[in-house]
């Protein structure tokens, strides 16, 4: 009998995280989970109650009931707060800014993985984008893959990103920011940033997208094959 295949990615930011897993979802007409934009949706919710990012219990408290939903259609970022497309704003610099703080409650990753163990438990394959999907959220996931590459190629990455959207051009601010992330992510207590053991671990520094969206492509087609 087939069933649904889970992949799931993980990795820091601007490893081109996002991009390749909508294009690995695309070519492979799975369903997308990005569960990135999930910890945004609740950061915009703490940060419109007016939280103070440095009380976890207020934090926890604040997002308790966040009404949210996330599309699952790789080709469109669709994220809503309590009914509201709020899908630009979660991108912005203040969201981007308090995420991990708030990422870093425990209550609201317990509440997040859950829902995401919901979402992704649906009809056919699916792609699980961000940071502890292969280690915490989806442990039996088909196919795990953490994408990396060095902080100042990913800053460079985001520089570029910035400046094609019209934002200042900053590449010292943006490493400084990658490397804040970084830290704050990996050394967390709960669900720190790190491989799973039995991921496949991709440095994407000098890959294009599309020769990283190829390489997975094969690889889970393989790997499909072979629990089909
Ligand atoms: O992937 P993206 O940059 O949108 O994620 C925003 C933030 O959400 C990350 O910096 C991280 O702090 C948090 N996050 C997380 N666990 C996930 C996905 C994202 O802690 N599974």
């Amino acid at each position: 009998m087939t069933r649904p295949v889970v992949i799931a990615i993980d990795g820091p930011a601007g490893t081109g995280k996002s991009t390749v897993a909508r294009g690995l979802a695309t070519a492979l007409q799975a369903r997308y989970l990005d569960t990135g934009a999930m910890y945004r949706i609740v950061t915009l919710s703490a940060l419109r109650q007016g939280v103070d990012l440095d009380d976890p219990t207020a934090i926890a408290a604040a997002v308790q009931n966040t009404d949210m939903a996330v599309g699952h259609d790789p080709a469109e970022d669709r994220s809503f707060l309590a009914g509201e497309d709020v899908s630009a704003e979660i991108r912005g610099d203040a969201v981007t800014k308090a995420v991990s703080a708030v990422s870093a409650v425990p209550e609201v990753r317990a509440r997040l993985v859950a829902l995401q163990r919901n979402l992704a438990d649906g009809a056919g394959p699916v792609v699980v984008e961000g940071r502890d999907i292969g280690t915490v959220v989806l442990p039996d996931a088909d196919v795990k893959i953490f994408l990396t590459a060095s902080a100042e190629e990913r800053a460079r990455r985001r520089n570029d990103q910035n400046v094609a959207s019209g934002l200042r051009d900053d590449f010292d601010a943006v490493l400084a920011d990658v490397r804040r992330r970084d830290h704050l992510d990996s050394t967390r207590a709960v669900s720190p940033l790190r491989a799973a053991d039995d991921a496949l671990v991709v440095d994407t520094s000098d890959m294009t997208q599309d020769q990283v969206i190829g390489h997975l492509t094969a690889l889970v087609e393989q790997k499909a094959g072979a629990i089909r």
